[in-house]
Protein backbone atom coordinates (compact mmCIF):
# COMPACT_ATOMS: atom_id res chain seq x y z
CA UNK A 1 0.00 0.00 0.00
CA UNK A 2 1.42 3.52 -0.88
CA UNK A 3 -0.07 6.17 1.64
CA UNK A 4 1.65 9.84 1.21
CA UNK A 5 1.72 11.79 4.57
CA UNK A 6 -1.12 14.10 3.50
CA UNK A 7 -3.14 14.05 0.47
CA UNK A 8 -5.18 16.84 -0.47
CA UNK A 9 -6.55 15.51 -3.57
CA UNK A 10 -9.00 13.39 -1.46
CA UNK A 11 -10.11 16.60 0.29
CA UNK A 12 -10.99 17.90 -2.79
CA UNK A 13 -13.15 14.85 -4.03
CA UNK A 14 -15.18 14.83 -0.98
CA UNK A 15 -16.88 18.28 -1.69
CA UNK A 16 -15.80 17.88 -5.37
CA UNK A 17 -19.49 19.54 -6.92
CA UNK A 18 -19.99 22.05 -4.59
CA UNK A 19 -16.39 23.30 -5.40
CA UNK A 20 -16.45 22.86 -8.67
CA UNK A 21 -19.97 25.00 -9.03
CA UNK A 22 -18.58 27.72 -6.37
CA UNK A 23 -15.21 28.16 -8.47
CA UNK A 24 -17.83 28.30 -12.01
CA UNK A 25 -19.63 30.90 -10.14
CA UNK A 26 -16.67 33.64 -9.39
CA UNK A 27 -15.13 33.06 -12.75
CA UNK A 28 -18.40 34.19 -14.33
CA UNK A 29 -18.83 37.33 -11.77
CA UNK A 30 -16.26 39.48 -12.86
CA UNK A 31 -15.38 40.59 -9.44
CA UNK A 32 -12.17 38.73 -8.22
CA UNK A 33 -10.55 41.08 -5.62
CA UNK A 34 -12.57 42.49 -2.52
CA UNK A 35 -16.29 41.66 -3.57
CA UNK A 36 -19.06 39.67 -1.91
CA UNK A 37 -17.55 36.26 -1.50
CA UNK A 38 -14.44 37.76 0.88
CA UNK A 39 -17.45 39.77 2.85
CA UNK A 40 -19.86 36.71 3.55
CA UNK A 41 -16.40 34.77 4.42
CA UNK A 42 -15.50 37.39 6.78
CA UNK A 43 -18.66 37.08 8.35
CA UNK A 44 -19.17 33.36 8.57
CA UNK A 45 -15.56 33.03 9.96
CA UNK A 46 -15.96 35.08 12.60
CA UNK A 47 -19.53 33.33 13.78
CA UNK A 48 -17.82 30.36 13.36
CA UNK A 49 -15.14 32.03 15.42
CA UNK A 50 -17.59 33.62 17.94
CA UNK A 51 -15.29 36.77 17.17
CA UNK A 52 -17.01 40.01 16.39
CA UNK A 53 -14.47 40.67 13.19
CA UNK A 54 -12.56 38.98 10.70
CA UNK A 55 -10.36 40.66 8.20
CA UNK A 56 -9.22 38.44 5.22
CA UNK A 57 -6.08 38.62 4.30
CA UNK A 58 -2.89 36.79 1.82
CA UNK A 59 -1.48 34.30 3.95
CA UNK A 60 -0.77 33.17 7.57
CA UNK A 61 2.42 34.97 7.24
CA UNK A 62 0.74 38.06 6.95
CA UNK A 63 -1.76 37.87 9.48
CA UNK A 64 1.10 37.17 11.82
CA UNK A 65 3.29 40.24 11.14
CA UNK A 66 0.43 42.55 10.53
CA UNK A 67 -1.21 41.45 14.25
CA UNK A 68 2.09 43.08 15.43
CA UNK A 69 2.24 46.12 13.12
CA UNK A 70 -0.77 47.38 14.08
CA UNK A 71 -0.65 46.59 17.42
CA UNK A 72 2.35 48.63 17.41
CA UNK A 73 5.11 46.68 18.56
CA UNK A 74 8.39 46.63 16.61
CA UNK A 75 11.85 47.61 16.87
CA UNK A 76 13.47 47.51 20.65
CA UNK A 77 10.00 45.40 21.41
CA UNK A 78 10.78 41.45 22.94
CA UNK A 79 7.81 39.10 22.27
CA UNK A 80 7.46 35.57 24.12
CA UNK A 81 6.62 32.70 21.73
CA UNK A 82 7.45 28.84 22.19
CA UNK A 83 11.35 27.57 20.60
CA UNK A 84 9.11 24.77 18.68
CA UNK A 85 7.12 26.56 16.14
CA UNK A 86 7.11 26.72 12.52
CA UNK A 87 9.29 29.19 11.30
CA UNK A 88 6.53 31.79 10.36
CA UNK A 89 5.35 32.52 13.70
CA UNK A 90 8.84 34.26 14.07
CA UNK A 91 9.15 35.83 11.02
CA UNK A 92 5.89 37.42 12.34
CA UNK A 93 7.53 39.50 14.86
CA UNK A 94 10.82 40.07 13.54
CA UNK A 95 9.48 41.24 9.93
CA UNK A 96 8.70 44.46 12.25
CA UNK A 97 12.07 44.30 13.78
CA UNK A 98 11.10 43.33 16.81
CA UNK A 99 13.05 40.00 19.16
CA UNK A 100 11.66 36.43 19.86
CA UNK A 101 12.49 35.27 23.32
CA UNK A 102 11.74 31.82 22.96
CA UNK A 103 10.01 29.54 25.43
CA UNK A 104 10.70 25.90 26.24
CA UNK A 105 7.55 23.49 24.97
CA UNK A 106 5.44 21.20 27.36
CA UNK A 107 4.64 17.24 27.16
CA UNK A 108 1.49 18.68 24.62
CA UNK A 109 4.22 20.69 22.56
CA UNK A 110 2.54 24.13 23.22
CA UNK A 111 4.34 27.00 24.98
CA UNK A 112 5.13 25.53 28.83
CA UNK A 113 3.24 28.31 31.08
CA UNK A 114 5.21 27.71 33.67
CA UNK A 115 8.67 28.82 32.27
CA UNK A 116 6.66 32.26 30.69
CA UNK A 117 7.45 34.61 33.54
CA UNK A 118 10.73 33.99 34.00
CA UNK A 119 11.68 35.42 30.33
CA UNK A 120 9.48 38.68 30.66
CA UNK A 121 11.38 41.76 31.04
CA UNK A 122 10.56 45.67 30.72
CA UNK A 123 10.76 45.54 26.58
CA UNK A 124 8.37 42.59 26.26
CA UNK A 125 5.48 43.67 24.82
CA UNK A 126 3.06 40.42 24.20
CA UNK A 127 3.19 36.75 23.73
CA UNK A 128 2.56 34.78 20.89
CA UNK A 129 0.86 31.72 21.61
CA UNK A 130 1.04 29.02 19.10
CA UNK A 131 -1.81 26.21 18.94
CA UNK A 132 0.53 23.74 17.20
CA UNK A 133 -0.19 20.68 15.23
CA UNK A 134 -4.18 21.49 16.54
CA UNK A 135 -3.96 21.47 20.16
CA UNK A 136 -5.31 24.86 22.16
CA UNK A 137 -2.71 26.04 24.78
CA UNK A 138 -3.32 26.69 28.04
CA UNK A 139 -5.25 29.93 27.84
CA UNK A 140 -6.18 30.63 30.95
CA UNK A 141 -2.90 30.60 32.57
CA UNK A 142 -1.55 32.94 29.64
CA UNK A 143 -4.36 35.63 29.81
CA UNK A 144 -3.47 35.99 33.15
CA UNK A 145 -0.02 36.35 32.65
CA UNK A 146 -0.79 38.66 29.82
CA UNK A 147 -3.05 40.20 32.50
CA UNK A 148 -0.32 41.05 35.57
CA UNK A 149 2.34 41.99 33.09
CA UNK A 150 0.25 44.17 30.33
CA UNK A 151 1.36 42.41 27.58
CA UNK A 152 -0.84 41.97 24.13
CA UNK A 153 -1.49 38.62 23.17
CA UNK A 154 -1.60 37.05 19.48
CA UNK A 155 -2.80 33.86 18.82
CA UNK A 156 -1.27 32.13 15.71
CA UNK A 157 -4.35 30.00 14.97
CA UNK A 158 -2.71 28.59 11.49
CA UNK A 159 -3.35 24.91 12.88
CA UNK A 160 -6.04 24.90 15.12
CA UNK A 161 -9.10 26.16 12.94
CA UNK A 162 -12.01 24.74 15.26
CA UNK A 163 -10.04 24.04 18.47
CA UNK A 164 -11.10 24.59 21.61
CA UNK A 165 -9.94 25.57 25.57
CA UNK A 166 -12.74 25.13 27.74
CA UNK A 167 -14.98 25.14 25.21
CA UNK A 168 -13.80 28.91 23.67
CA UNK A 169 -12.51 28.90 20.01
CA UNK A 170 -8.85 29.31 19.60
CA UNK A 171 -7.77 33.15 18.30
CA UNK A 172 -10.51 34.57 20.19
CA UNK A 173 -9.03 34.96 23.95
CA UNK A 174 -5.70 37.20 22.84
CA UNK A 175 -6.07 40.66 20.93
CA UNK A 176 -5.77 39.06 17.54
CA UNK A 177 -6.28 35.68 16.49
CA UNK A 178 -4.51 34.74 12.79
CA UNK A 179 -5.45 32.14 10.51
CA UNK A 180 -3.97 30.76 7.72
CA UNK A 181 -5.78 28.95 5.03
CA UNK A 182 -2.46 27.28 2.88
CA UNK A 183 -3.90 24.01 1.35
CA UNK A 184 -3.29 21.72 3.82
CA UNK A 185 -4.42 23.82 6.95
CA UNK A 186 -7.60 21.93 8.12
CA UNK A 187 -9.26 25.00 6.62
CA UNK A 188 -7.76 24.76 3.49
CA UNK A 189 -7.72 27.14 0.43
CA UNK A 190 -6.80 26.33 -3.08
CA UNK A 191 -4.01 28.05 -3.32
CA UNK A 192 -2.58 30.85 -0.42
CA UNK A 193 -4.87 32.93 1.80
CA UNK A 194 -4.98 33.70 5.25
CA UNK A 195 -7.28 35.68 8.36
CA UNK A 196 -7.31 37.80 11.30
CA UNK A 197 -10.52 37.44 14.22
CA UNK A 198 -10.86 40.21 16.58
CA UNK A 199 -13.45 41.59 18.57
CA UNK A 200 -11.84 45.38 18.62
CA UNK A 201 -13.62 47.41 16.48
CA UNK A 202 -10.33 50.29 16.37
CA UNK A 203 -8.13 46.99 15.05
CA UNK A 204 -11.04 45.82 12.68
CA UNK A 205 -10.67 48.99 10.82
CA UNK A 206 -6.66 48.80 10.74
CA UNK A 207 -6.52 45.83 9.44
CA UNK A 208 -8.71 46.62 6.45
CA UNK A 209 -7.48 49.55 6.02
CA UNK A 210 -3.74 48.18 6.35
CA UNK A 211 -4.57 44.97 3.97
CA UNK A 212 -5.41 47.36 1.01
CA UNK A 213 -2.09 49.83 0.82
CA UNK A 214 -3.07 51.85 3.85
CA UNK A 215 -6.50 53.21 2.49
CA UNK A 216 -10.56 52.58 3.44
CA UNK A 217 -11.13 55.27 0.26
CA UNK A 218 -9.80 54.66 -2.96
CA UNK A 219 -6.65 57.03 -3.30
CA UNK A 220 -6.79 58.07 -0.10
CA UNK A 221 -3.56 56.24 1.72
CA UNK A 222 -3.88 57.05 5.13
CA UNK A 223 -0.61 54.98 5.95
CA UNK A 224 2.12 53.11 4.26
CA UNK A 225 0.27 49.90 4.29
CA UNK A 226 0.19 46.61 1.95
CA UNK A 227 -1.30 44.24 -0.81
CA UNK A 228 -2.46 41.33 1.40
CA UNK A 229 -6.03 40.46 0.42
CA UNK A 230 -7.41 37.33 0.51
CA UNK A 231 -8.99 36.95 -2.85
CA UNK A 232 -12.55 35.74 -4.18
CA UNK A 233 -11.88 32.94 -5.34
CA UNK A 234 -10.04 31.34 -2.12
CA UNK A 235 -12.70 33.07 -0.26
CA UNK A 236 -15.48 31.57 -1.99
CA UNK A 237 -13.72 27.86 -2.02
CA UNK A 238 -13.02 28.53 1.96
CA UNK A 239 -16.72 29.28 2.47
CA UNK A 240 -17.43 25.87 0.75
CA UNK A 241 -14.75 24.25 3.14
CA UNK A 242 -16.17 26.09 5.86
CA UNK A 243 -19.11 24.67 5.84
CA UNK A 244 -18.12 21.40 6.18
CA UNK A 245 -15.43 21.97 8.95
CA UNK A 246 -16.66 20.47 11.73
CA UNK A 247 -17.22 17.22 9.62
CA UNK A 248 -13.39 17.57 8.90
CA UNK A 249 -12.17 18.12 12.33
CA UNK A 250 -14.57 15.17 13.27
CA UNK A 251 -12.73 12.88 10.57
CA UNK A 252 -9.37 14.02 11.92
CA UNK A 253 -10.28 13.37 15.32
CA UNK A 254 -11.26 9.64 14.44
CA UNK A 255 -8.38 9.23 12.64
CA UNK A 256 -6.32 10.12 15.43
CA UNK A 257 -9.06 7.81 18.30
CA UNK A 258 -8.29 4.38 15.93
CA UNK A 259 -4.25 5.94 16.05
CA UNK A 260 -4.36 6.12 19.68
CA UNK A 261 -6.44 3.46 20.57
CA UNK A 262 -4.48 0.75 18.40
CA UNK A 263 -0.48 1.35 17.99
CA UNK A 264 1.18 -0.01 20.71
CA UNK A 265 5.07 0.11 20.53
CA UNK A 266 7.21 0.87 23.24
CA UNK A 267 9.16 2.56 20.97
CA UNK A 268 6.77 5.07 19.49
CA UNK A 269 5.74 7.50 22.19
CA UNK A 270 2.23 9.08 21.71
CA UNK A 271 0.42 12.40 21.44
CA UNK A 272 -1.75 13.39 24.54
CA UNK A 273 -4.61 15.92 24.86
CA UNK A 274 -4.26 18.56 27.44
CA UNK A 275 -7.53 18.77 30.45
CA UNK A 276 -9.41 21.41 29.08
CA UNK A 277 -8.46 21.57 25.57
CA UNK A 278 -9.27 20.28 22.00
CA UNK A 279 -7.26 19.10 19.28
CA UNK A 280 -8.51 19.26 15.62
CA UNK A 281 -5.44 17.27 14.70
CA UNK A 282 -3.32 19.27 12.04
CA UNK A 283 -1.14 16.66 12.92
CA UNK A 284 -0.62 13.36 14.17
CA UNK A 285 3.00 13.87 16.06
CA UNK A 286 4.72 10.90 17.86
CA UNK A 287 8.10 10.63 18.76
CA UNK A 288 10.91 7.69 18.77
CA UNK A 289 14.80 7.94 19.90
CA UNK A 290 15.76 6.65 16.31
CA UNK A 291 13.66 8.70 13.77
CA UNK A 292 15.85 8.09 11.51
CA UNK A 293 15.45 4.39 11.28
CA UNK A 294 11.53 4.43 12.19
CA UNK A 295 11.23 6.86 9.32
CA UNK A 296 13.02 4.88 7.12
CA UNK A 297 11.12 1.68 7.83
CA UNK A 298 7.92 3.50 7.43
CA UNK A 299 9.15 4.33 3.67
CA UNK A 300 10.05 1.26 2.54
CA UNK A 301 7.05 0.05 3.90
CA UNK A 302 4.87 2.51 1.53
CA UNK A 303 3.86 5.06 4.12
CA UNK A 304 4.81 8.90 4.27
CA UNK A 305 5.76 11.07 6.96
CA UNK A 306 6.91 14.28 7.59
CA UNK A 307 8.79 16.25 10.53
CA UNK A 308 7.07 19.12 12.03
CA UNK A 309 9.94 20.98 12.48
CA UNK A 310 13.48 19.61 11.80
CA UNK A 311 15.56 22.55 12.67
CA UNK A 312 14.20 25.31 15.92
CA UNK A 313 13.78 28.71 14.39
CA UNK A 314 16.69 29.62 17.18
CA UNK A 315 18.89 27.56 14.93
CA UNK A 316 18.11 28.63 11.58
CA UNK A 317 20.45 30.09 9.71
CA UNK A 318 18.05 33.19 9.78
CA UNK A 319 18.03 33.72 13.04
CA UNK A 320 21.89 33.08 13.75
CA UNK A 321 22.31 36.97 14.67
CA UNK A 322 20.32 36.28 17.73
CA UNK A 323 23.02 34.21 18.58
CA UNK A 324 22.07 31.40 20.07
CA UNK A 325 23.57 27.84 19.98
CA UNK A 326 22.97 24.43 20.10
CA UNK A 327 21.63 23.44 23.46
CA UNK A 328 20.19 26.95 24.35
CA UNK A 329 17.00 24.88 24.38
CA UNK A 330 16.98 21.88 25.40
CA UNK A 331 13.95 20.32 24.79
CA UNK A 332 12.64 22.20 22.07
CA UNK A 333 15.94 20.69 20.08
CA UNK A 334 14.90 16.82 21.55
CA UNK A 335 11.50 17.72 20.04
CA UNK A 336 12.98 18.34 16.80
CA UNK A 337 15.52 15.43 16.70
CA UNK A 338 12.78 13.17 17.80
CA UNK A 339 9.14 14.50 16.19
CA UNK A 340 7.46 12.98 13.58
CA UNK A 341 4.28 13.50 11.71
CA UNK A 342 1.96 10.05 11.12
CA UNK A 343 -0.57 10.48 8.09
CA UNK A 344 -3.27 12.55 8.51
CA UNK A 345 -5.97 13.52 5.47
CA UNK A 346 -9.69 13.56 5.38
CA UNK A 347 -11.00 10.69 2.92
CA UNK A 348 -7.95 8.35 4.40
CA UNK A 349 -9.83 4.96 3.74
CA UNK A 350 -10.05 2.32 7.15
CA UNK A 351 -7.74 -0.04 5.07
CA UNK A 352 -5.07 2.95 4.95
CA UNK A 353 -5.97 3.37 8.60
CA UNK A 354 -4.98 -0.19 9.49
CA UNK A 355 -2.35 -0.44 7.59
CA UNK A 356 -0.21 2.62 9.45
CA UNK A 357 -1.04 1.10 12.63
CA UNK A 358 -0.09 -2.73 11.95
CA UNK A 359 3.39 -1.59 9.96
CA UNK A 360 3.82 0.48 13.14
CA UNK A 361 3.02 -1.94 15.77
CA UNK A 362 5.23 -4.31 13.82
CA UNK A 363 8.56 -2.14 14.50
CA UNK A 364 11.08 -3.08 16.23
C1 LIG B 1 1.24 27.44 8.14
C2 LIG B 1 1.69 28.17 9.33
C3 LIG B 1 1.95 29.55 9.32
C4 LIG B 1 2.05 30.35 8.04
O1 LIG B 1 0.94 30.34 7.23
P1 LIG B 1 1.12 30.66 5.67
O2 LIG B 1 -0.28 30.84 5.21
O3 LIG B 1 1.79 29.49 5.06
O4 LIG B 1 1.91 31.91 5.55
C5 LIG B 1 2.24 30.20 10.50
N1 LIG B 1 2.28 29.53 11.67
C6 LIG B 1 2.06 28.20 11.74
C7 LIG B 1 2.11 27.54 13.08
C8 LIG B 1 1.77 27.48 10.58
O5 LIG B 1 1.55 26.16 10.66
Amino acid sequence: MNIPANRLDRGFYQYQDEFEAKALEVLRSGWYVLGKEVAEFEKEFAAYCGAKYCVGLASGLDALWIAFRVLGIGEGDEVIVQGNTYIASVMGITINGATPVFVEPDAFYNIDVTKIEEKITERTKAILVVHLYGQASNMTEIMRLAEKYNLRVVEDCAQSHGAKWNGQMTGTFGDVGCFSFYPSKNLGAFGDGGAVVINDEVLDKKFRVFRNYGSEKRYHNMIIGANSRLDEMQAALLRVRLAHLDEINAERADIAAAYTAAINNEKVLLPQIRTGASSVFHQYVVRTDDRDKFMNYLQDRGIGTIIHYPIPPHLAEAYQYLGYEKGAYPITEAYADTVLSLPMYTGMTQEEIKYVIDVINEYK
